[in-house]
């Protein structure tokens, strides 16, 4: 893919500096139609003009950034994704700027948002459930094994592919350990324990959110739901968690989903033993591919 070895991280290194030193602009792209709307731009179709490749474009006012501080976290987001390469996660080509805008140059994720789909469905299928928590399980290890926690696993977070494939997006809360853990070389002697444990017990946040993310998709609706905030933030911590009668969900799911959310972070189902989950192995598409 001509654009994705053209991002602007892989310029650096001086042997492809010829072949691939580029700045992108605006010119190198054809604009097409809006996918949407985000809370600092628009995103909209695009296509790169040497290589016809397809892709999204997202498109951030600076001022916005500016007025709501998170030029850092876009920083962040923007270094962290534009390193990783999986199948489930959407690519991040590029970026470049202009007085006015930011704009990343994203992988375009045809079939749109998980959020919509389910909203259209109410709910998923076993089958298709299994299917995208498979997918994510398998794209969380390949994330931790790089020292990097997503923290917002949620439906509002992942689009579809062209072949109906799950792709984690929007690394706006996501952090990288390994930065942690370097700066924190020096002192290490003198970390107490919790805080060494921390870093290896932080990547469990993902396996709970995965869990919510499990129940949400089977039952329509998030496990700890209620009127007020705080009620939600009781059943949280009290691990609150029911089943309803309908829609009707196998035990094998429910066994899966109570072996996620447990409160103990050290005590969650790793994510290699729930690619190996009775209800996964036997409800996963094995390509990971959700047609319908
Ligand atoms: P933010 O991520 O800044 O909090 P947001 O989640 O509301 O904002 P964006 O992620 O900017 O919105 O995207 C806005 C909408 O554009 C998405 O909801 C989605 O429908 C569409 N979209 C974004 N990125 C892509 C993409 N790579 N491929 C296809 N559609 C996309
Ligand atoms: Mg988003």
């Amino acid at each position: 893919m001509a654009v994705a070895a053209e991002s602007q991280q892989e310029e650096k290194s001086p042997s492809k500096a010829s072949a691939v030193e580029r700045r992108w602009t605006l010119n190198d792209f054809d604009i097409g139609m809006p996918l949407g709307r985000g809370k600092f731009g628009h995103v909209y179709l695009a296509r790169e003009k040497r290589s016809n490749h397809i892709v999204a474009l997202k498109v951030l006012f600076k001022s916005q950034l500016k007025q709501s501080q998170v030029e850092h976290q876009l920083r962040r987001e923007v270094e962290i994704q534009s390193h990783l390469r999986h199948l489930n996660i959407l690519r991040l080509y590029g970026y470049f700027y202009d007085q006015t805008r930011v704009y990343l140059i994203l992988e375009y994720a045809a079939k749109g948002e998980v959020y919509k789909e389910l909203q259209k469905c109410k709910y998923f299928s076993e089958r298709r459930t299994a299917t995208y928590i498979s997918s994510l399980a398998q794209a969380l290890i390949y994330l931790h094994g790089k020292h990097v926690i997503h923290r917002d696993i949620k439906p509002e977070n992942l689009l579809i592919g062209i072949q109906g494939e799950l792709k984690i997006a929007d690394f706006g809360w996501s952090v990288h350990t390994f930065n942690r853990r370097r700066t924190m070389c020096g002192t290490l002697d003198y970390l107490p324990p919790e805080m060494v444990e921390s870093v290896e017990h932080d990547a469990s946040v993902d396996i709970w959110s995965l869990g919510i993310l499990c129940y949400e998709f089977l039952y329509g609706a998030p496990p700890f739901e209620a009127k007020e905030h705080s009620d939600t933030y009781r059943r949280i911590v009290k691990v609150d968690l029911k089943y309803p009668l309908k829609p009707i969900v196998s035990p094998g799911a429910k066994d899966l989903i109570s072996q996620m959310l447990v409160k103990d972070s050290s005590q969650r189902l790793p994510l290699h033993k729930l690619l190996e989950h009775p209800w996964i192995v036997q409800n996963a598409d094995p390509a990971g591919v959700y047609r319908g």
